[in-house]
């Protein structure tokens, strides 16, 4: 088949690659669609150690079942699927405690971080276990289904917070995680949504997608103009999609006493936290993790347009062009959020 590879840090080649071998729990499955992700871009300078060369990326992806392992029931040649990044075990203690996306011995797909080496979905075809799929409504594109997985990213962080009727929410970061956390609070019964970020296109984006408000760091005084909004106390949930110091300091100085911020970005492996201000504020700091049983949720809410997946798309591109789609994006070109490849 052929497939986009990682030969060395920095050099992507669309090129002949030894096709799957299915397992008898897998199916193969001819990809349709595959999004380029964020931590696939900054993993192939080998900055984040999580793409040791040489590795077939590519976690967000979509496509027709063409073949069956021996063991696989419930499915069938030519269905319509999306699947879980996350592999993970089903005999595992965190899994049947309802944590599967933190269990011993999970692999996502296209990552290759020393202990295992997983090709993912930049290529004609791609092997699942049976127990990740999901089946795509009809009314649900290719596309919008490989772009499943960062909204559910989005829904894990936002179904982790504690979250009233009509809160008042801070998005800090408006990338495409940020703006599809916007989207699903706005469908989950949130107040005010507050986007924050250093770009005031992402603001208005932010803006078009549902958030009520949008503030940047460069020109407000964000801890002020959140007062001004929630009668001088602060936010009640504040989600931080960035993952460095700087942003995470905003998350925590947006809220109210008592209030939960939720962190979803991890750029930096360390961030500074104002200690004080946390414990005598009993601000509560959660960790979100990829995703736990959030994908049939995401699909129908794609189905019904209660987000919407088209708004974040950039550019639709042949895999074969994929290597200099890449680079486009390691560029940080401006207007560029997401790129779907079609192999
Ligand atoms: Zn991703």
């Amino acid at each position: 088949m052929k497939a986009l590879v990682l030969e060395a840090y920095k050099k992507l080649v669309y090129k002949d690659f030894p096709d799957p071998i299915t397992g008898d729990d897998e199916v193969l499955i001819k990809v349709e669609a595959v999004g380029i992700c964020g931590s696939d871009v900054h993993g192939m300078d080998g900055s984040t150690g999580r793409r040791i060369p040489p590795i077939v990326m590519g976690h967000e992806a979509a496509g027709t079942i063409i073949s069956l392992g021996s063991d696989v029931k419930d499915w069938k040649e030519g269905d319509r699927v999306t699947f879980d990044s996350t592999i993970y075990k089903l005999d595992d203690w965190y899994t049947r405690k309802g944590m599967y996306n933190l269990g011993d011995g999970r692999m996502v797909l296209g990552v290759s971080p020393g202990d295992y080496r997983r090709h993912g979905a930049f290529a004609e075809y791609v092997n699942v276990p049976q127990h990740i799929l999901y089946r795509i409504p009809d009314s649900v594109t290719f596309t919008q289904a490989s772009m499943v997985e960062p909204v559910a990213v989005a829904a894990h962080a936002v179904e982790l917070t504690p979250l009233e009727l009509n809160d008042t929410a801070v998005v800090v970061g408006c990338g495409m995680i940020g703006l599809f956390v916007v989207q699903v609070l706005r469908a989950r019964g949130c107040g005010n949504i507050i986007a924050i970020d250093l770009e005031d296109d992402k603001i208005a984006l932010a803006k078009e997608l549902g958030a009520d408000a949008g503030f940047n760091p460069k020109r407000d005084d964000i801890h002020k103009e959140v007062e001004a909004l929630t009668e001088g106390r602060g936010a009640d949930v504040a989600f931080e999609v960035v993952g460095i110091s700087e942003s995470v300091l905003t998350a925590i100085d947006s809220v109210r006493r008592g209030a939960t911020v939720t962190l979803v970005g991890n750029l930096a492996p360390v961030a500074e936290i104002p200690l004080q201000a946390v414990v005598t504020q009993q601000i509560r700091l959660q960790g979100s993790c990829a995703i736990c049983g959030e994908y049939p949720a995401v699909l129908d809410m794609i189905a019904r347009r209660e987000v919407n997946v088209e708004a974040i798309l950039s550019a639709e591109a042949p895999l074969s062009e994929g290597a200099e789609w890449f680079q486009r994006l390691y560029n940080k070109e401006p207007g560029l959020i997401k790129v779907v490849l079609k192999p």
